[in-house]
C-alpha cells in the first residue's frame, strides 16, 4: 500500500479519549528497543513520525496514528524496559489490558521481535496473553539485515518455536533498513482490515 497520509490523531490513556470511530485498527507492541517505531517508520515511510526512542520505556500513551484515512496503527509503549518503576508497570499493564480487551476495532496486534534472537519472556508472556484474549497476533521478526539470508528460516523457526506459534498466527520476516518484508505486511494488514 503506498501510504499518502500519515497523522497522529492522539495520544491517549484512558477509553474515552480513544478515537470514536468504525477504523480498523492494527496495535503494535515489542520490548523497548527492538525496533518498533523504524518499524512504524518504515511501513509508513516517514523519517520519523513514530520517535526512534531515546528514551526506552518513556512513552506511557497509546498513539494512535491515522493512515489513509482508512486504518489506524496504535504504538503501544514498549516492555521489558529494567529502569521502569513498578508503579509504571502496573500502569502499564492496565491499560495495555483494558484496551486490548475492550477495543472492537482492534484487527489483530502486531508483536515485533529481534529476528537475531530467541523471543524473550517478556514476548512470550505477550504473546500468550493475546492467546487468552483471542486475539489474532502477526509476528514481525526485525533486524533481519543484521543476520546472513542462508540463516533467515533457522531463526525464523527458533522464534516460532519459543513462541509456540498457532497455526492462525502470522510470522513475518522485516528490516526497516532494506524494507524487506514491507510489501508483505501491508497485504496482509489491508486484507485483514477488510475481513
Ligand atoms: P523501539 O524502542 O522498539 O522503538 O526501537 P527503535 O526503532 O528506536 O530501534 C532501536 C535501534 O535499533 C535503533 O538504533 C534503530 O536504528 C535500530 N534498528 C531498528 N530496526 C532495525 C533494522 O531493521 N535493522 C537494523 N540494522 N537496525 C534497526
Amino acid at each position: 500500500m503506498k501510504v499518502n497520509s500519515a497523522e497522529i490523531v492522539i495520544s491517549a490513556v484512558k477509553p474515552h479519549q480513544y478515537p470514536d470511530t468504525d477504523i480498523p485498527e492494527f496495535a503494535l507492541a515489542g520490548r523497548s528497543n527492538v525496533g518498533k517505531s523504524s518499524f512504524i517508520n518504515k511501513m509508513l515511510g516517514r523519517k520519523a513520525l513514530a520517535r526512534i526512542s531515546s528514551k526506552p520505556g518513556k512513552t506511557q500513551t497509546l498513539n494512535f496514528y491515522l493512515i489513509n484515512e482508512i486504518l489506524h496503527f496504535v504504538d503501544v509503549p514498549g516492555y521489558g524496559y529494567a529502569k521502569v518503576s513498578k508503579k509504571e508497570r502496573e500502569a502499564w499493564g492496565r491499560m495495555i489490558e483494558t484496551y486490548f480487551t475492550s477495543r472492537e476495532q482492534l484487527k489483530a496486534v502486531v508483536l515485533i521481535t529481534d529476528l537475531r534472537h530467541a523471543p524473550t519472556k517478556d514476548d512470550v508472556m505477550m504473546y500468550e496473553f493475546l492467546k487468552h484474549y483471542g486475539i489474532p497476533a502477526i509476528i514481525i521478526a526485525t533486524k533481519a539485515d543484521k543476520i546472513s539470508k542462508s540463516q533467515w528460516q533457522k531463526h525464523l523457526k527458533v522464534t516460532r518455536e519459543t513462541l509456540d506459534l498457532s497455526k492462525d498466527d502470522h510470522l513475518i520476516l522485516f528490516s526497516s533498513e532494506t524494507g524487506e518484508g514491507k510489501d508483505k505486511v501491508w497485504s496482509l494488514l489491508q486484507y485483514l482490515a477488510k475481513n
